[in-house]
């Protein structure tokens, strides 16, 4: 191409060097020095810097400098040479400055065009359609992609309104107003920002598109240039997305409902088969027969909690858990989950131990109920996988920063470990290190799962550390909330498991008719004691079918419920009352039920039946008139909900000194009453009568925390424990723990 241009301009050439030599003949031949022939050289610079580069011009203009120089030196000395000097150079510079001025022009009409060039072959490689039109809506610019995109050639589209040909009538003023609005006030909503708009092809059909505009200033006019992409798959990818998650996620929902349901369902007759192998347990059997219960028992436990560790996973899959944030004692809650698992590490000669920093406050607002959850998850898999040494629970603050305070509690044991390549995967739902292991010591593998999404529900982290054979700790990193005056002073009560929405607030308090359902005559006596001097009247009954009769009778405001009792328990009597209630379209009074089971399981057994919520024994009096404070007043004036300052719950210093030594005068009747226990303990013993042991096992747990006595409180843990296991042994040590702990108590007395 460049060597046809050259071929065309040869003749062109030879003419100008024939045309240069004649003007330089003629200027030899003029013998007066007029300006007329060499001025004939501007005249051929013009086509010259036209029609050759920069570089020819100058070449030329040099050549004619030279000519012009030649004639000055063959002028005669005598002649006009003044004259002829000063035309002549004159005539130079006017020649230089015209060559400058047309090199210049030359070189810049040169550069503007190469950069058209340019910028066509940008825009003409550019993947998106680009469009350009001027403050008149008319189309500058029109790459090939506009022309695939909008079916329209360039030379159809050139020169035309750009809403006539591509936007789509029903938005065309819009697009006019808008251009109107940016030529007026240099605003506009959709310059230099993606925006995605409906635009129409050659053929009528619309799709969408992404564009961004952007206007292009020069001088006192503006032009608009638009980026234009076809976004008619990606909606339809999305929409397709859209659909296949939708489908998806109801089809999650659809199966976490089916888990949560089929897993609520399954539990109910396991609970039946548990409570009636159990049963069938404290009857004569032969020792194949106790063999074979015992298996069934133990698989019906194992069933048990891989059912109640499916609910919990697929209602914290599903978003369905609720989380608290209550006030609670983190020492009370390790210390509660020392109590429940100490057996089990005596069992297996382990140091179960704790130690809290001083630095934690007393209290601190969270879920107590999922965090206790967690930590006993922890300390069972400790002591799942340690034969021997110690499990060591700790609990520190990490971070005092006061906007977010952070605890951390570990679980240290000396266990078989785990693997490096191990410590994040175990915590993903049914993995476990290694399968034999498990199978023998029993889960599957969820546990560590539910931990990892409770701890992170509640803004927290959790990981492990660990190596083979040099044990575990597991950290759970947590924020928390330090409790402040305005917080309920229930804050100072074990976890209440608040069912159906006891709101942390309370009234004046005033006087509430009170039916309580407690089968030990010890504690139905320490309750009355605790409600003296408060304006509430307190009857109470020994079992659950007194219970429901007498409710039946009266007028209460409000029950307490003891949920293990002989006879009809408080699970039977809170169904036969909300039945009856119904039945006589009766408002449903509160019942707490009251329990020495700090299991899950109680509270929501509880909740099924119909309890307003759950007291774990031991419970000490402000907590129960706390408590009693806050549901009772929804009970009798449901509007009035006055945020109890501590004040308003907190006994006058005296009245709290009377009390303290009012049970402290009642200490040596509890210590007789156990001595009494000891005696009927050891023949039951004797007779192998299980149930007996149970029941008083299980009511020195309830009521010895409320006297001060937590050692014996754990004491009759480990009965209620070896009573339900049958374990004789175990009995007859605890028995003789017992004795010895009744010495002590004597020689401290
Ligand atoms: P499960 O205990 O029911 O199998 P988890 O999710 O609680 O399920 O634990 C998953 C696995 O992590 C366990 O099977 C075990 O292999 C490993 N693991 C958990 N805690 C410990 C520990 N303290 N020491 C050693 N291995 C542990």
């Amino acid at each position: 191409m460049a060597f046809r241009t050259n071929l065309t301009k040869v003749p062109l050439t030879v003419a100008l060097f024939f045309l240069t030599g004649a003007i330089f003949s003629l200027d030899m031949r003029d013998e007066y020095e007029g300006a007329t022939t060499w001025l004939l050289y501007f005249i051929l610079a013009i086509p010259v810097a036209k029609l050759y580069s920069p570089r020819v011009l100058l070449f030329a203009i040099s050549g004619w400098s030279l000519l012009i120089a030649v004639k000055l030196v063959q002028l005669s000395p005598t002649g006009h040479v003044g004259t002829s000097i000063f035309n002549r150079s004159i005539g130079m510079i006017i020649l230089w400055t015209m060559a400058f001025l047309l090199y210049r022009q030359r070189s810049l009409g040169q550069l503007i065009s190469e950069e058209e060039h340019r910028v066509t072959a940008i825009l003409d490689g550019a993947l998106d359609a680009v469009i350009a039109i001027n403050a008149h809506s008319r189309i500058t610019a029109w790459n090939p992609q506009a022309e695939k995109m909008f079916g329209f050639r360039r030379e159809e589209a050139v020169g035309k309104l750009l809403p006539d040909l591509i936007i789509p009538p029903a938005f065309r003023d819009a697009h006019a107003r808008g251009l109107q609005r940016f030529v007026e006030t240099g605003e506009g909503p959709i310059m230099n920002r993606r925006i995605e708009v409906m635009a129409l092809h050659r053929d009528g059909r619309e799709f969408p598109v992404e564009l961004s505009v952007m206007p292009l200033r020069s001088g006192r006019t503006v032009s608009f240039c638009a980026f234009v992409r076809d976004i008619t798959a990606r909606r339809e990818l999305e929409t397709t997305l859209r659909q296949a998650r939708e489908v998806a996620e109801s089809a999650s929902q659809a199966k976490s409902d089916f888990v949560a349901n089929i897993s609520h369902e399954i539990r109910t007759p396991l609970n039946a088969i548990c409570g009636t192998t159990e049963l069938l347990l404290t009857t004569c059997l032969t020792p194949a027969q106790r063999r074979y219960a015992e298996m069934c028992l133990k698989a019906s436990h194992t069933l048990l909690q891989l059912v109640t560790e499916l609910l919990d996973f697929s209602r914290i899959e599903s978003g369905r858990l609720q989380l608290e944030l209550k006030p609670y004692d983190l020492r009370q809650l390790v210390e509660r989950t020392i109590g429940l698992l100490s057996h089990r590490a005596e069992q297996k000669g382990l140091i179960l131990s704790a130690h809290i920093e001083d630095d934690l406050p007393a209290l601190i607002k969270g879920d107590a109920f999922r965090l206790q959850q967690v930590l006993l998850n922890l300390v069972s898999n400790a002591l799942k996988f340690t034969s021997q040494g110690s499990v060591d629970i700790t609990a520190f603050v990490v971070d005092k920063e006061p906007n977010c305070p952070r605890f951390r509690l570990s679980v240290t044991d000396s266990g078989i470990g785990i693997p490096p390549e191990d410590l994040e995967r175990i915590f993903d739902r049914f993995t476990q290190v290694d399968s034999a292991a498990s199978r023998q010591h029993g889960g599957v593998g969820l546990g560590l799962a539910i931990c990892k999404r409770l701890i992170a529900l509640m803004g927290g982290r959790i990981w492990a550390e660990s190596s083979p054979g040099k044990g575990s700790t597991f950290i759970v990193d947590m924020p928390f909330s330090p409790v402040g005056d305005s917080d309920s002073p229930c804050a100072a009560s074990p976890p209440m498991a608040a069912i159906g929405s006891a709101a942390p607030t309370a009234s004046e308090p005033k006087g509430l008719a009170i039916l309580i359902a407690e089968d030990s005559a010890e504690s139905r006596e320490l309750i009355h004691y605790w409600f003296e001097d408060t304006p509430h009247r307190v009857e109470s009954v020994a079992d659950g079918e007194q219970a429901v009769q007498r409710y039946r009778a009266g007028r209460y405001d409000l029950v307490l419920m003891d949920l293990q009792m002989p006879g009809m328990d408080g699970f039977s009597a809170t169904r036969a009352i909300r039945a009856w209630e119904t039945a006589q379209k009766r408002e449903a009074v509160p019942i707490i039920a009251l329990t020495a089971n700090a299991f899950r399981e109680a509270a929501e057994q509880g909740a099924a039946a119909g309890c307003t919520g759950i007291l774990t024994k031991p419970i000490g009096r402000s907590l129960l008139l706390d408590t009693v404070a806050r549901v009772g007043s929804r009970a009798v004036a449901p509007s009035v909900h006055a945020v109890p300052t501590p004040m308003q719950t907190r006994l006058p210093a005296d009245t709290a000194q009377r009390i303290t030594q009012q049970l402290a005068d009642r200490r040596p009747q509890f210590l007789r009453n156990r001595r009494k226990d000891l005696i009927a303990l050891r023949e039951a013993a004797a007779r192998g009568d299980y149930d007996t042991i149970g029941l008083l096992g299980h009511r020195i747990k309830g009521i010895a925390g409320s006297y001060g006595f937590p050692d014996m409180g754990t004491l009759g843990h480990h009965l209620e424990a070896a009573a339900k296991a049958a374990d004789l042994p175990a009995v007859q040590a605890q028995l003789t723990q017992m004795a010895a702990l009744l010495e002590q108590c004597d020689k401290a007395a």
